[in-house]
């Protein structure tokens, strides 16, 4: 009997070890990993000065109260922020998006968020009332009050946006939610309904950003420019840390004492962070984009063709595929695990692809090559 609170479905592989975008369970088996550890691990399991950073700091100092001044905290919010935006650090990316909507209602002195059909931004109480799926809200009543919900890339959601609304929340691709693309006019449009009404946009990257899409942050494919943006996940390449970043100009909405966290800016996930941050480079960027291009031509050109398939989305090395319902998701990953392959789900049936940045082209192709195997023999089987 676990000891465990069953809240997660578990698959039965226990991995111990890992190395650069490879696996192994504890019976030995080794996997090629299309996860990312859900989009964490972009630099893979094994990268030589994230790991040095972390062994540096541990054998330093791991924690100190946000009290004292940190030269750490201050470098790792300069390469993250850049110029236009302040950090604050916490843990999660559900607790960067609750930070956000806290900043959105004090800047502005109103209550109203709005959010989107179908998004995810976390599980606290704030978190999940901005998350546009029922499914994870049951049992939960009643949840913070003054949320409304629009259709994601629908016209009609920019009338929900108006003098009453401290803040839009929205992710540029929708991740959990099943790998949909916003649309990038209707995008452009939300941040100009936003400045008519003196509502602050805040981007949710903790799924998209830290190079996920071949841009620091997602948004930058587009002509948006954010009050807030949220991150986690990809930020510490494994170590718990989050940030919500603002726009200078707000500074004084999060003076001393309105918000903080014990841990928040914990040294070892900072010495991870700058890791990351320092390898993010324009040419590491391109080197994604690079690898993003041929893996999109595979897409296209070979899995996209296959009966299995409904459709693609997605937007750099963050792919979902659309099975058709002849095809039960699960089923395909169980079959990619015995194969090998370590890949997710979302939402309508969507296997979703997000490998490590660092995997090779090689190795990319030799994981879609399986995933073209299964998908073939699933419509043979079922047909
Ligand atoms: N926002 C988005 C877009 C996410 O994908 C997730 C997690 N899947 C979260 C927020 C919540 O992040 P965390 O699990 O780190 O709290």
């Amino acid at each position: 009997m676990s000891n465990i609170f069953n809240t997660y479905n578990q698959y039965p592989i226990d991995i111990v070890a890992g190395h650069d975008w490879h696996l192994t369970d504890k019976n030995g088996q080794t996997y090629l990993d299309f996860t990312s550890g859900i989009g964490v691990c972009n630099f893979g399991y094994s990268n030589e000065q994230i790991t040095d950073n972390v062994f540096e700091q541990a054998t330093k100092i791991w924690h100190t109260s946000n009290l004292y001044q940190s030269q750490l905290t201050e470098d790792v919010a300069g390469l993250l922020a850049g110029p236009y935006k302040l950090a604050f650090f916490c843990n999660s990316g559900t607790e960067a998006n609750e930070a956000a909507m806290k900043f959105a209602r004090k800047t502005t002195g109103r209550s109203k968020m709005v959010t989107f059909h179908n998004s995810f931004h976390g599980r606290t109480y704030g978190a999940m009332s901005l998350t546009g799926n029922g499914a994870i809200k049951v049992g939960y009543a009643p949840l913070v009050p003054d949320v409304t919900f629009g259709d994601y890339n629908s016209n009609s959601a920019l009338s929900l946006i108006d003098d009453q609304t401290a803040g839009v929340i929205l992710e540029v691709v929708q991740g959990e939610g099943g790998v949909i693309n916003g649309k990038p006019d209707w995008l452009t449009k939300v941040q100009t309904a936003c400045h008519q009404a003196g509502a602050l946009l805040i981007i949710d990257e903790v799924q998209t950003g830290i190079g996920r899409t071949g841009k620091k942050f997602a948004y930058q494919h587009y002509n948006l420019n954010p009050d807030v943006v949220t991150v986690a996940k990809g930020i510490g390449n494994g170590l718990p840390l989050g940030a919500m970043l603002g726009k200078k100009k707000f500074a004084a909405t999060f003076g001393p004492g309105s918000q903080g966290t014990t841990f928040g800016g914990n040294k070892l996930s900072l010495a991870a962070a700058k890791g990351v941050l320092q390898q993010l480079t324009p040419s590491f960027l391109a080197m994604v984009d690079e690898k993003a291009a041929s893996v999109w031509n595979y897409l296209n050109e070979t899995i996209d063709t296959l009966p299995a398939v409904e459709s693609i989305s997605g937007l750099g090395l963050m792919i979902g595929v659309h099975l058709s319902p002849v095809v039960d998701v699960n089923d395909v990953i169980t079959q990619l695990q015995a194969k090998g392959l370590l890949t997710l789900s979302a939402k309508y049936n969507t296997l979703r692809l997000l490998p490590p940045l660092v995997m090779t082209e090689h190795d990319l192709k030799k994981g879609l090559d399986m995933i073209t195997d299964v998908l073939e023999s699933a419509v043979t089987t079922t047909a």
